[in-house]
């Protein structure tokens, strides 16, 4: 066995896959998967997932999820730092075309407008997004690389899609998007820092650190113009990860705003904004978990 990034014959097993947050459907679709890591770049991916199986089970869980219902949702305090972070480190035009690969049923765009007047919006996803905006076209349930006919875009937004890609497809995903950027085009990338967590559960394939991130995307003539850990410092430990998870939990929504949840559908903007923003936008990181952020941009060739 190679490693599928530099060619490198230094794999091995390091790490082993947990059961995951549907370990029902991981059960019967991830039989047996096995993580293999390179020495060399150290890249670690799964070297023996099906695609198929990755497709019935995205799928399968689709249908657990819930949808967002919360006015405001622009201010979702992930997608909000996330864009910040953005702007904080490169330019937008005033009018952009933006690909999102797995928006979910929320995505980039409705904070992007905040932002932005002008936006053409393309998406890949199995949900249908019910964004109140003219320009917004689905491209397809998943990504295929063999899809030659993307649309030209100045940004590509992967918030946690990049460590879900089938890990044959991944150079010639990343290649397909080099080809769809225009000239300076940039991508946006958030991962969940699994290798730092020591967590390494499917549907995820893909397990990055910085030097496996700079040979991907350096192998790709792309160049990384910023590139943050957060939440990776040193005292990070699984006892203080749990608490904080619990105190995130949703299902422990307090009443005041489970009564607002439901008021808000009926009430005027400027009526909700502030209790909107006392209680929905978060002061400080949305995530206690760590996560790597990454803007690379289109080298000329
Ligand atoms: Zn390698």
């Amino acid at each position: 066995m190679k490693c599928f990034l530099c060619q490198s014959s230094n794999v091995a097993q390091k790490y082993i896959y947990g059961p995951g947050t549907f370990s029902q459907e991981s059960k019967e679709y991830f039989q047996n998967v096995k993580i293999l890591t390179c020495d060399d770049c150290q890249i670690s991916f799964c070297e023996n997932i099906r695609r198929e199986n990755l497709d019935k089970y995205y799928e399968k869980t689709q249908k657990k999820i819930q949808e967002v219902s919360n006015r405001f949702k622009e201010f979702n305090s992930r997608f909000f730092t996330q864009v910040l972070y953005f702007i904080n480190h490169a330019n937008l035009k005033k009018d952009i075309n933006v690909l999102e690969v797995g928006p979910n049923n929320l995505g980039i765009l409705p904070t992007l407008k905040i932002f932005q007047k002008k936006i053409k919006y393309y998406y890949f996803d199995q949900v249908e997004l019910k964004h109140d905006h003219k320009e917004i076209f689905k491209l397809g349930n998943y990504f295929s690389p063999e899809n030659k006919n993307l649309p030209m875009v100045d940004l590509i937004w992967m918030s946690h899609s990049l460590e879900h890609i089938f890990p044959d497809d991944l150079i010639k995903v990343l290649s397909s998007f080099y080809k769809a950027l225009n000239k300076n085009g940039k991508i946006f990338i958030e991962i969940p820092n699994d290798i730092k967590m020591k967590t390494f559960n499917v549907p995820h394939t893909l397990f990055f650190n910085k030097k496996s991130l700079a040979k991907l995307f350096g192998q790709l003539n792309f160049k990384i113009i910023a590139y943050s850990e957060i939440n990776s410092s040193e005292e990070y430990n699984m006892e203080n990860r749990s608490i904080k998870e619990n105190k995130d939990s949703s299902s422990k929504i307090p009443l005041i705003n489970k009564i607002y949840l439901f008021l808000q559908k009926f009430l005027p903007d400027y009526f909700v904004k502030k209790f909107a923003f006392k209680n929905f936008v978060l002061n400080g990181p949305y995530t206690n978990l760590p996560i790597i952020r990454l803007i690379v941009e289109k080298k000329d060739l």
